[in-house]
């Protein structure tokens, strides 16, 4: 069943809706986690979860059960779970594979999408795959990588100019003719981004804090519902969620500065880190609620320090896109504060390949190497 956050209206598993005809966010509710079976993918911790996503409806692409590894960067362990390792090149695939089930459990030929560009890129590939046609809106400023991938899994890619929430806009109001299947929307999506945590908690059970990208915050959503899950079977899991915004963009950090309960009004100013330069993130209150309940924080990057901590990744033979480079330098801050120990059991969460990013990676390091021409 689902349940809208704002009003608690309630609606079928069923129902084309994406968001509560209130305007609130829609969350699922009603059924029970269970433990992980030996099935190889975000699916083996979904079983039961969604009884009404009919069997023969799963799309999936063998994603998720990406690698976590301890590393030294900048002088600095910790662990880093690389969910850039994904069909697609971004974690959105966990909960891409979850919301194209659904798609095609209601029947839906057609959808509408609006993203920064890896979940266009996600959803492309799933809509692909699941047999299901997509037109996908993305701001004119996106990496080219991105809207080439788009292209190649065979979706109508539409470039809008000026901001996200213009290409936010543009979606919604194309959605009306066919749906608006918007993964920050969308409950299944966060469901199946989810199992990235369950994951990290099979293998380190020890985990204190987790240090995530926050834009949208469905990372951090994702995580906070996994640990629903483990209470709710009985497992005691107590872990710091730690959002990271680029300074550039960060109406959360700000609102959990001032003690707000929803993201701040802010102009948003240009930055590499166009995965989470999210001005208006439509589950703000939700992820301010749960960073505030996990007793985590945020903290805020500049360009310089997002830059510097892609290079440090890159010597360490990791190549993220400038997005998850911001965790990374988040993480770094958050060390030096004091905020994180060393000693705790920490994991930094890697979002997204670089080799989605490589035009703007090069026009950085190497101005000779930029190829403009090719956006
Ligand atoms: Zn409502």
């Amino acid at each position: 069943m689902l349940h809208c956050i704002q009003c608690g209206a309630r609606f079928g598993e069923r129902e084309l809706i994406w968001r509560c005809p209130c305007g609130g966010t829609l969350q699922l509710s009603g059924y029970n986690p269970r433990p992980a079976s030996s099935q190889c993918s975000p699916w083996r911790y979904l079983n039961g979860f969604f009884p009404a996503l009919e069997r023969d409806a799963l799309v999936t692409m063998g994603e998720g059960n990406t690698p976590l590894i301890e590393r030294s960067i900048a002088g600095h362990k910790a662990w880093f779970k690389l969910d850039y390792l994904m069909p697609s090149g971004s974690y959105k695939d966990r909960g891409m594979s979850v919301l194209a089930t659904w798609l095609r459990t209601v029947g839906l030929t057609k959808v509408v999408e609006d993203s920064s560009g890896n979940a266009g890129a996600s959803l492309a590939a799933y809509c692909a795959a699941g047999g299901i046609a997509c037109d996908v809106y993305v701001p004119s400023y996106t990496s080219a990588g991105k809207c080439v991938q788009i292209a190649a899994y065979g979706g109508n890619l539409v470039r809008i100019p000026g901001s996200r929430e213009k290409t936010t806009q543009a979606a919604m109001e194309a959605g009306r003719q066919s749906f608006y299947a918007s993964h920050n929307w969308s409950p299944w999506f966060l469901h199946g981004v989810k199992t990235w945590f369950l994951e990290v908690h099979e293998h380190l059970p020890d985990v204190k804090n987790i240090v995530v990208p926050v834009g949208q915050g469905s990372i951090a959503l994702g995580a906070w519902l996994a640990m629903e899950d483990l209470r709710h079977m009985g497992v005691d899991v107590s872990v710091r969620i730690l959002g990271v915004q680029p300074e550039a963009c960060a109406p959360l950090a700000r609102a959990f500065e001032e003690k707000k309960h929803l993201p701040a009004t802010i102009e948003k100013r240009e930055t590499a880190a166009e995965g989470i330069a999210s001005s208006e993130p439509v589950r703000g209150a939700e992820v301010l609620e749960t960073v505030r309940s996990s007793k985590g924080t945020f903290v805020t990057v500049n360009e310089e320090e997002l830059w510097e901590a892609l290079n440090e990744l890159g010597k360490a033979g990791l190549f993220l896109e400038p997005t998850s480079a911001a965790a990374v330098a988040g993480w770094k801050k958050l060390l030096k504060a004091g905020e994180l120990l060393e000693e705790e059991e920490t994991v930094v969460f890697l979002s997204g390949s670089g080799l989605k990013a490589s035009d703007k990676i090069a026009a950085h390091f190497e101005p000779k190497l930029h190829t403009s021409n090719f956006a």
